[in-house]
């Protein structure tokens, strides 16, 4: 495990790949996606890029305009929008609030089987644009939250795409997976992000709602970074 501690934001490479390479961004227009393509960006500059966006239930208006925005600055190929209104977080699940995992109590954002779902999607449309990368953003804490975000998972996942698309050389990559929230904004930073365009609200306003965990940890990481917040918040409120 590579250090996680606040320091010198660490540096993530992708250099060596092939000219003609095409890459499949998962992209929710949140700050660790939007690392991750910039990431790519930067150690592949060659590449061609294309993101996906999973619309599922109650996403707001603001954070699609987010992802989008964010995929015309990173000049992309093209920002595939899959509309899938049937997918839920618990908290829109009445009676499912309270699922465990391992004896905690998974976040009200959780969505089941979210990661196997999304992947699956990603791999099929990668493999129709001609990817053999899908690049997602999940970071450290995100491992420890929910269960599907895992190593192992993904290693299991590129196992399986090798066997349902035998020799065409698909896989999963999540490059954030060991670094923390922190360090992802300081990479967010080093690799010049546009921050302001990124969306971390959990709720399905027009606007970051400055309340909910989501904005509260946004909120902070700036703070404690140092950076000016251009974000507009609907409440300063902390309690
Ligand atoms: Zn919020």
């Amino acid at each position: 495990m590579r250090q996680r501690a606040s320091g010198n934001p660490p540096r993530v490479s992708y250099t060596g790949r092939g000219m003609s390479e095409k890459v499949l961004v998962l992209f929710s227009g949140g700050v660790d996606s939007a690392v991750a393509l910039w990431l790519v960006k930067r150690d592949s500059p060659d590449v061609e890029l294309y993101t996906l966006t999973v619309n599922y239930y109650r996403r707001s208006s603001g954070e699609m305009r987010c992802a989008e925005k964010l995929a015309a600055l990173a000049a992309v190929k093209r920002h595939i929008v899959v509309e899938a209104p049937y997918i839920r977080e618990i908290e829109d699940m009445p009676g499912s609030q309270s699922l465990n995992s391992g004896g905690r109590v998974l976040p009200s954002v959780f969505i089941p089987v979210k990661n196997l779902l999304f992947y699956s999607l990603a791999a099929h449309l990668a493999f129709m644009v001609g990817a053999k990368r899908v690049v997602v953003g999940h970071n450290y804490e995100d491992s420890k939250l929910f269960p599907d975000v895992a190593s192992s998972l993904i290693e299991r996942f590129n196992e399986l795409l090798r066997e349902s698309l035998p020799s065409y050389g698909l896989t999963v990559e999540a490059p954030l997976l060991e670094y923390t929230k922190r360090q992802v904004y300081q990479m967010a930073v080093e690799l010049g992000v546009p921050l302001e365009y990124t969306w971390s609200c959990w709720r399905a306003g027009e606007i970051h709602c400055g309340a909910c965990d989501g904005c509260l940890t946004r909120r902070r990481m700036f703070y404690e970074l140092g950076l000016r917040d251009a974000t507009v918040y609907e409440s300063l409120n902390t309690s």
